[in-house]
């Protein structure tokens, strides 16, 4: 059986890469919500209407519209240590080859 976007809300937050979106006005007459308009020539969400049904995302010909989950706690500290990690790495290189180290 086919999955009822419209009634099956996802974890994360949908929002718009307005870099990406054109302003074509798809998304929003997919919307079952009303949740998408234009004040400034990219479509907005208004996050207390949308309900994370995934439909806007689907249409948009653009993929401007994009599904950003949380993450936990732990996780986002375990990406910040690696990133760290990684970056420390490229310093000390630039300081070797730098003669600065
Ligand atoms: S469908 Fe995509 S490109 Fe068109 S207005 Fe919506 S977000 Fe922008
Ligand atoms: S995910 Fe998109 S289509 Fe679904 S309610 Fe939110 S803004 Fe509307």
């Amino acid at each position: 059986m086919e999955k009822d976007l419209s009634k099956t809300p996802n974890p994360g937050i949908i929002g718009v890469r307005r870099e990406l979106c054109l302003g074509c006005g798809v998304c929003a007459q997919a919307c079952h919500r009303g949740a998408i308009s234009f004040p400034w020539g990219w479509a907005e969400i208004d996050q207390s209407r949308c309900t994370s049904c995934g439909l806007c995302l689907q249409v948009c010909p653009q993929g401007a519209i994009v599904e950003r989950v949380p993450v936990s706690s732990p996780a986002l500290r375990a990406e910040i240590k690696e990133l760290r990690g990684r970056a420390e790495d490229v310093i000390a290189r630039i300081e070797r080859l730098s003669g600065v180290g």
